[in-house]
């Protein structure tokens, strides 16, 4: 599919309002609060009819882009198509598996508690706020949440009966804090001072009891924290069962669940999300070429659907940053995303990841079966002119996307609010992700109008219907369902009216409105099909 229609430029996401945006999403069904009959579950969120033809609409096109065409039909840094083949992995796995891992004992996030207000923080998230000089009360803050960092700055004002300048202030990160002077903190949302408990250890694994009888302890299993392990598990499977050789790539999608401590910013850190992860597998001295691939490949991707101009950042990771296999090797990058709730700062999207071979030998080691691949193209030359062969644990370059968070950065990027409209707002989302492609509506529901545009209903369902919703709608005036549909980000409305049916020059014409300037043009029925399949890029 080609990028048809030219995308108008975006919109810094300082300027949006999250409350905005969430309450757009409940009203229109893009995204509910799980359970909300009930008053909800912390950290836990179920998409509507909008939202789960979107977040499909995501999935499919990693799915097509990066497994069915080999990275957008790229050439890899070796000169050949890019190889990757799929796997659809248990949520539930020996919890030998993350042993080997280290998710087990490793896959922890040091955290403190507020005995006053029972809120639980994430210890790397806080920063702590005081007087240069050192003396005194000291506020805690959530780091990049302005409305806390501003709350904490006015209670140290009036607790030093002036205001301060920002050369008098002095802010720590929590972590760095001794132990000892915790007596004179006040929690982010604390009254008095001295009621945070020190960092704890937290571990974000989900437990589980396999079998109806299950004991506890003997029969404990967890619900995956990452989709990457199935890969890693499966490599000797893949490269015994296929025609696979290296380089080549495994793809697995799926849910994965962290029991976060802190759950927050909408659907951004959830307990139960979906990720869609890559291992690519490939000789250590091609690591570096490859990684460079993935990075400038991954971050081409996002903007080729949609996400683009200043909300949209690479990073390459600081040494300090690097994971201890990662340190030797061709680095880390993140995709970023300027959420409005971490603006003018950015939230990570996409992690791409130059593994090493860490991961093959830790579940080398732990299960006792040779992980090793034996390449048949390295080696010494033997007498007969071939190479004998290598045997050798792969490196890998790991770009592994959250779909929840690409759902909540589409949906962010569309957001645009327009006054002139009477939505106020329209959702320009790009026409291949869009859930409704197109809408048809009788001018009023008589005179000829609906048989005629159920007609055309009928036919472009037939043709685009797999790609996402076609909406017939009769009801109201046509500018409320030109406004509805604005909401939902549909691009393009065809209004069947008088002239359609009637003998003179429009006849067997209707009007095509254009979400994103609101220009409304005529054009023959018999061309709606062929017009719409070409602004799709269809
Ligand atoms: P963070 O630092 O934000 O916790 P991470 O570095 O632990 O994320 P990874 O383990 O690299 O994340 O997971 C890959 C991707 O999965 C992330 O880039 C993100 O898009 C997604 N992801 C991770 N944790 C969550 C979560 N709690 N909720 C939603 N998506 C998540």
């Amino acid at each position: 599919m080609s990028d048809a229609t030219p995308q108008p430029k975006s919109i810094d996401n300082a300027d949006k309002s999250m409350d905005d945006i969430m309450s757009l999403c409940k009203r229109r069904g893009f995204i509910y609060q799980a359970s909300e009959i009930y008053g909800g579950i912390n950290g836990f969120w179920d998409y509507g009819p909008l939202g789960a033809q979107l977040k499909k609409n995501l999935r499919d096109a990693w799915w097509e882009d990066v497994i069915m065409m080999g990275c957008s039909g790229a050439t890899g840094p070796d000169g050949e198509p890019v190889e990757i083949v799929p796997l659809d992995t248990c949520i539930i796995q020996n919890p030998k598996v993350w042993e080997a891992s280290g998710h087990i004992g490793g896959f922890n996030d040091p955290m403190v508690d507020c005995r006053e207000t029972k809120s639980r923080y994430r210890a790397d998230h806080v920063q702590v706020m005081s007087q240069a000089s050192g003396e005194g009360q000291m506020y805690a803050f959530i780091g990049g949440d302005d409305a806390s960092e501003a709350a904490a700055r006015k209670k140290l004002e009036k607790y030093a009966r002036t205001e301060l300048t920002d050369d008098q202030i002095a802010v720590t990160p929590l972590v760095e804090l001794d132990l000892d002077v915790y007596g004179r903190v006040v929690g982010p949302d604390a009254k008095e001072a001295g009621t945070l408990t020190a960092p704890r250890a937290f571990n974000l694994m989900f437990p589980t009891v396999v079998g109806a009888t299950g004991d506890v302890e003997d029969d404990k299993a967890y619900l995956r924290p990452e989709t990457a392990q199935g890969i890693f598990i499966h490599f000797k499977n893949v490269v015994d069962t296929t025609r696979v050789k290296l380089p080549f790539g495994i793809a697995n999608v799926g849910k994965s669940f962290r029991n976060e401590v802190t759950p927050r910013n909408f659907t951004f850190r959830s307990r139960e999300f979906e990720q869609m992860e890559c291992e690519f597998f490939c000789h250590a001295d091609d690591a570096k070429d490859w990684y460079q691939f993935w990075r400038d490949s991954r971050m081409a991707w996002w903007e080729s659907i949609g996400l683009a101009g200043a909300n949209l950042r690479l990073r390459e990771h600081d040494t300090d940053e690097l994971a201890h296999y990662a340190k030797d090797g061709a680095g880390t990058a993140d995709v970023e995303y300027k959420y409005p709730f971490t603006a003018p700062d950015y939230g990570e999207l996409e992690g791409i990841a130059h593994r090493a071979d860490f991961d093959l030998k830790q579940h080398q080691e732990h299960s006792k079966v040779k992980l090793e691949y034996f390449d048949t193209t390295r080696g010494e030359l033997a007498p007969n002119g071939q190479p004998e062969g290598e045997r050798y644990l792969p490196h890998c370059i790991e770009p592994a996307a959250g779909l929840d968070r690409g759902v909540l950065a589409l949906i962010c990027e569309a957001y645009t609010p327009d006054p002139d409209r009477p939505s106020k707002v329209f959702m320009r989302f790009h026409p291949r992700i869009a859930p409704i492609k197109a809408a048809v509506f009788p001018l009023v529901a008589k005179g000829g109008m609906p048989e005629v545009a159920l007609e055309l209903h009928r036919e472009l369902r037939q043709r685009f219907g797999k790609y996402g919703l076609i909406e017939y709608d009769a009801k109201q005036s046509v500018g409320k369902r030109y406004a509805r549909m604005d909401e939902a980000g549909c691009p393009f409305c065809f209004t069947i009216d008088g002239e359609t049916v009637e003998d003179g020059p429009n006849k067997d014409t209707v009007t095509v409105r254009d979400r994103d300037t609101a220009e409304q043009t005529r054009m023959p029925i018999s061309q709606v099909a062929d017009f719409l399949s070409q602004k799709l890029g269809l």
